[in-house]
């Protein structure tokens, strides 16, 4: 086998997991529908492509990480998608955070065609994406598991063998929702610290050593100053889009409305991100979901784009 991977998705995590591949012995050929995230794969060793169709002529696999189901849909399914022009053989691996259902769908679309697929959902977030730490959770049959795993490894850790196609993203939206909640919950708690009259760096020493500690205060504290490397210490550029967050909020509600889960916390950080998204802070971190909390959000939306 030639280690040759088809990329499709270059954004805020396709590139640095492309990065790792690159310095791991994979050559890289990318595709995405914007110009700016194309050629900074050049600047990384990776060969830019045009079409899916040329990037994934000589693929032995193909990995992709593109925004929502439809995306993934259009990507594999598509009229010149990567299932029209795959060579035979190669190993799919679908990393994007999306429905169960259009995972199950394209699975069951690239098996009709004769490929072994799987659904491999990321944690970590940005900064893992970028140490090559990623977690993987994966759902695919036993034998598409055992295949998908050689590309992973340039890109991080742990790689979990979740069950059959789909129940990656079934995991994915599960932790997720921890995640978007965690994130409100922390902003409500940091406002109220202040109103207190208590310092950011004090709460934040106190609440990581305390029972209130979690990896989103560790990794995303929404104010600047505790975590250097946190989005609030950049203007809030992403890292993970609000807009995103968005999208995997109304996943588990998707999900647990079709699963009969009660989740009515989760019903109710929907409304946060929403706002942000409705006011034109989409494209900013998901952690300015403090500055909406504690009436800090500016009536224009933050320079930040996404990168
Ligand atoms: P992003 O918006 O930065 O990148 C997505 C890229 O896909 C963009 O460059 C976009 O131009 C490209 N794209 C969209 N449609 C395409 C198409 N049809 N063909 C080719 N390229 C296309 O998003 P991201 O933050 O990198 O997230 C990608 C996926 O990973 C999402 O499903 C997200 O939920 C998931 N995820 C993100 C994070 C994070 O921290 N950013 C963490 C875990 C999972």
């Amino acid at each position: 086998m030639s280690n040759n991977v088809a990329f499709i998705g270059l954004g805020n995590m396709g590139h640095p997991m492309c990065t790792h591949l690159e310095r791991n012995g994979f050559s890289v050929f990318g595709y995405d529908v914007s110009p700016d995230a194309l050629s900074r794969l050049k600047q990384i060793g990776g060969t830019p492509c045009g079409t899916i169709e040329e990037a994934v002529r000589e693929a032995d696999y193909v990995i992709s990480m593109v925004p929502t189901g439809k995306h993934v849909r259009e990507v594999y399914e598509g009229r010149d998608g990567v299932l029209k022009h795959v060579r035979p053989g190669a190993i799919l691996i679908d990393c994007s955070t999306i429905d169960i259902e259009s995972a199950k769908v394209v699975n069951a679309a690239a098996a009709a065609a004769g490929f072994e697929m799987v659904d491999a959902p990321v944690s970590g977030a940005q900064p893992a994406a970028i140490a090559g730490r990623l977690i993987f959770m994966i759902g695919g049959t036993e034998s598409a598991y055992n295949k998908a795993v050689p590309p992973l490894k340039a890109m991080g850790q742990t790689f979990i063998h979740i069950g059959p196609a789909g129940c990656g993203q079934a995991m994915k939206i599960c932790n997720n929702m921890m995640t978007g909640l965690s994130m409100v919950a922390i902003s409500e708690m940091l406002t109220m610290a202040e109103r207190l009259g208590l310092d950011h760096q004090t709460v934040y020493d106190v609440v990581t050593k305390s029972s209130g500690n979690c990896w989103t205060l560790q990794n995303y504290c929404p104010v600047p100053g505790p975590v250097p490397t946190s989005p609030a210490n950049n203007g809030y550029a992403p890292g993970f889009s609000a807009e995103m967050m968005l999208k995997d909020m109304r996943l588990s509600q998707h999900a647990a409305a079709q699963a009969s889960a009660p989740t009515a916390l989760a019903g109710a950080a929907v409304a946060f991100y929403q706002m942000l998204v409705a006011t034109g802070h989409g494209h900013s971190d998901f952690s300015i979901v403090y500055k909406l909390i504690s009436g800090r959000l500016p009536a224009e939306p933050s320079q930040a784009k996404v990168q």
